[in-house]
């Protein structure tokens, strides 16, 4: 069993950070822009040496500004799925923000609609499981927010699986979007939270009060053994992203994704964003069994572990609880 044939659970994904760069290619060329490929890699992607939130963050305006018709969005959904697939993924949950695709004129529907065909379509052709879910903003007003919510309950089971809380989290702290957790439950609509990455153990100790069963990064709650404790019997679940926890400089020095593990806390591996990361999957996987002790059981053992809160119905979670118990058993 090596990485690559290892199958795989990804649960923290972005599209628009996600864009496979040669299909960039093929848009610009459709719309007779020219642009080297140095400088659409410049366009997509952080600097080796990032480590930096801004120069991150500064590499999702260009991707979004492509993602504002149904054909892109289609094909980049269909697309990451796809790639995925050979990288040996059989189950994706990819995020976006639906409020930032309306900008060219695209109704609401028509945006999530374009997503799912790109999930369906991929499905059938590679038989890749996922699900889509849809970030509501902190940039975003509470009404937006709500009609996200209210637009995840309308294609829920149908292509879309859950919300998320996305955006710049220092600057609006996840204590004022208790709202949109409220009306989530009242819907029955499933949920994660992005919470200390860009701030502390209070914004995830909001998430936890807010009764998130998963979190996005998380990994501040190496700051407070109580948050950990709590995190721990709460069964929380940390989507952790290495690559991009260390590029935002969420965390300097060593990432805490062992301690992390080893004191006992539910951990998934992503990357968070594949092209402004400059990383995929496997990548990130051997990352981990680089820089930590963590073995390719470990990470198995993860994958078989997030299976238990990916938002999907029994029948799935049974199907791939199948395949990962089978290559646990070849390793
Ligand atoms: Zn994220």
């Amino acid at each position: 069993m090596n990485i690559e044939n290892m199958p795989k659970i990804v649960l923290h994904l972005h599209l628009d950070g996600s864009l496979d760069i040669k299909l960039v290619e093929k848009w610009l060329k459709e719309d007779n822009v020219n642009m080297s490929l140095e400088d659409l890699k410049k366009q997509l992607q952080v600097s080796k040496d990032c480590r930096n939130l801004n120069e991150y963050l500064e590499k999702f305006s260009f991707p979004c500004s492509l993602l504002q018709t149904k054909e892109h969005l289609y094909e980049a959904t269909y697309n990451l799925l796809l790639n995925l697939h050979n990288m040996g993924v059989i189950y994706a949950e990819i995020r976006f923000a639906p409020s930032k695709h309306i900008v060219g004129g695209l109704t609401y529907d028509e945006v999530v609609k374009s997503v799912i065909k790109g999930l369906n379509t991929a499905k059938k052709d590679v038989g890749i499981f996922g699900g889509i879910i849809l970030c509501c903003m902190r940039d975003e007003s509470k009404e937006t927010n709500l009609k996200v919510v209210e637009l995840a309950k309308k294609y829920l089971n149908d292509g879309v699986c859950g919300i998320d809380l996305a955006g710049a989290e220092a600057l609006y702290p996840t204590a004022n979007f208790e709202y949109i957790f409220d009306k989530a439950r009242e819907l029955k609509i499933p949920y994660t939270i992005h919470a200390g990455e860009a701030d502390g153990i209070n914004s995830i100790n909001k998430a936890i009060e807010f009764k998130t069963k998963r979190i996005g990064h998380g990994v501040r709650a190496i700051d407070d053994i109580n948050t950990m404790n709590l995190i721990k019997e709460k069964n929380i679940l940390l989507e952790i992203c290495l690559t991009s926890n260390l590029q935002t400089e969420a965390i300097k020095g060593k990432h805490p994704l062992e301690d992390l593990y080893n004191y006992g806390v539910n951990i998934s591996i992503n990357t968070d964003n594949d092209t402004v990361s400059g990383i995929n999957i496997n990548e990130e996987y051997k990352k981990v069994l680089e820089t930590t002790n963590l073995s390719i059981q470990d990470l198995i053992k993860c994958n078989i572990n997030s299976i238990d809160y990916i938002f999907a119905n029994d029948e799935t979670k049974n199907k791939l609880k199948n395949i990962l118990a089978l290559s646990l058993d070849k390793c």
